[in-house]
């Protein structure tokens, strides 16, 4: 059995919940990976025991005043699912459907990724519920301070270190990295990272993980043997690594054909002329009214046949329903969770390329490590710099994981739950346990 043949059914069967993450299918999903995993390659249970639980978890109410004068009281998460292997690391998220099991999902999900990578953190996530569009940038910031202030015993450079997810971005923690900074008394940049520049941020790191899913969207074109010219590519997001991605790959002759933000999609089989998208919603107009570029059904955008198909918006859009309609010849999991258990055992039937989630995103995390570092020794690289050894680390990472599902002859997910969980299970085998 492989981590692709999970289902939720099964899961409800067997899964009773045992703790509060558990409502969450998004935790129930990400446990059962690592149980599947654990199982298939025989890892001790005892330490997988550990893993299934996230180390720390705090939930936080923010009351935040509101421009009209009003009081409205927000709820906050932050959890650390490991600190084994250094700080935990993780974005932070506002968007309403956030909840404290999908938040210990994602913290997980970190983990691995930090593993895979060989980046010396833990994992962890944060969310607010909140829909950072209907609040204005003064309240933002008041959510955000105070959010600070409400998990401030639990986050430190070398402890717990937040970055940017949905619906966050630079400015966000450019108020996290002021309002620690207040706090402590001193300016106090390794924080957090994916800050702007001018205070600590690193050169690159908006673009890391955009960069991270194009070196490995190139890389799987090559195990097809497809040329870039000759792709064509569908991306679900325009936000910080959907619109980054299609700049990357429309870079290297790749035809953007589809793309859809939370208010519509728009293609054009001729390719839609990027640099012009990314004027156009820069300039505040909304992704569904680009001149260049036809209005369609969102519902269609993720069957429609392509080279590249990229999810990088949300988890759990492919799924038992719409799966088996999938038309692309490379699934590259920009987002989060964007593939279900269901959806992974339909896709194992066929011959679509996947590059996990897990693999395919872990240039934000990669770069803010190197952001981290930077911070710490005061010392700052220019962006060649940044984008080569970024490469290195993908491609590395990239080839193991291709490596490593031949010799264990599985797909590519389990490959790479396989590297990140092993990794992490051997330091806690190696460390013991206290007392
Ligand atoms: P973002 O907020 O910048 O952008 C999200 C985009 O998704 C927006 O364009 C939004 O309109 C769109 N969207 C929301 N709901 C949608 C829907 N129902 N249909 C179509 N589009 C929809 O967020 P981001 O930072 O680009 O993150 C996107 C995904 O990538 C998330 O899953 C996040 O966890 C993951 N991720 C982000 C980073 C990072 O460095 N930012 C790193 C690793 C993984």
């Amino acid at each position: 059995m492989s981590a692709s043949t999970l289902t939720e059914s099964d899961d409800q069967k067997t899964q009773p919940a045992r703790n509060l993450f558990e409502q969450s299918p998004t935790y129930r999903m990400a446990c059962r990976q690592l149980q599947l995993v654990a199982q298939r390659f025989d890892l001790d249970p005892n330490i997988i025991a550990r893993l299934l639980v996230p180390k720390r978890s705090m939930v936080v109410s923010i009351p935040v005043r509101m421009d009209d004068g009003r009081t409205e009281v927000f709820i906050g998460y932050r959890v650390q699912h490991s600190l084994t292997s250094g700080a935990s690391k993780g974005g932070l998220r506002y968007h309403p459907s956030v909840e404290l099991g999908e938040v210990a999902a994602l913290a997980m999900w970190m983990s691995w990724k930090c593993g895979i990578m060989n980046l010396p953190f833990g994992g962890a996530k944060g969310g607010i519920a909140v829909d950072p569009a209907q609040l204005s940038r003064t309240e933002l910031e008041r959510l955000t301070r105070r959010f600070t202030e409400e998990v401030l015993t639990i986050i430190g450079p070398r402890v717990d270190v937040m970055a940017p997810d949905l619906g966050t971005d630079e400015q966000t923690m450019a108020w996290i990295m002021d309002t620690y900074s207040m706090k402590v008394g001193y300016a106090c940049p390794e924080i957090v990272t994916g800050k702007p520049v001018e205070i600590g941020g690193c050169v690159g790191r908006r673009e890391a993980t955009g960069r991270g899913v194009t070196y490995c969207v190139m890389e799987a074109l090559e195990q097809i043997g497809v040329r870039p010219e000759e792709s064509t590519a569908v991306v679900q997001g325009f936000g910080n690594v959907g619109s980054v991605t299609c700049q990357e790959l429309h870079a290297r002759g790749v035809k953007i054909i589809a793309v859809a933000d939370r208010f519509g999609a728009i293609q054009n089989p001729r390719g839609l002329d990027i640099p012009a998208l990314i004027r156009h919603t820069s300039e505040g107009r909304l992704l569904r009214d680009f001149p260049g570029g036809e209005p369609m059904d969102p519902a269609e955008l993720l069957t429609m046949p392509c080279t590249i198909l990229v999810p990088a918006a949300l988890e759990r859009v492919i799924h038992a329903n719409n799966a088996r309609n999938l038309r692309c010849r490379i699934l590259a999991e920009a987002a989060n969770g964007p593939t279900t258990p269901e959806a992974d055992l339909i896709l194992s039937d066929s011959d679509i390329f996947i590059i996990p989630d897990v693999l395919c995103n872990a240039g934000g995390v990669t770069v803010s490590y190197f952001e981290w570092v930077q911070d710490i020794q005061q010392f700052f690289w220019d962006e060649r710099k940044v984008n080569e050894t970024l490469r290195d680390l993908m491609l590395r990472a990239f080839h193991q994981v291709v490596r490593l599902a031949k010799q264990r002859e599985v797909s590519m997910r389990s490959a790479g739950l396989l590297l990140g969980i092993q990794k992490v299970a051997n330091e806690k085998l190696r460390r013991g346990l206290f007392p």
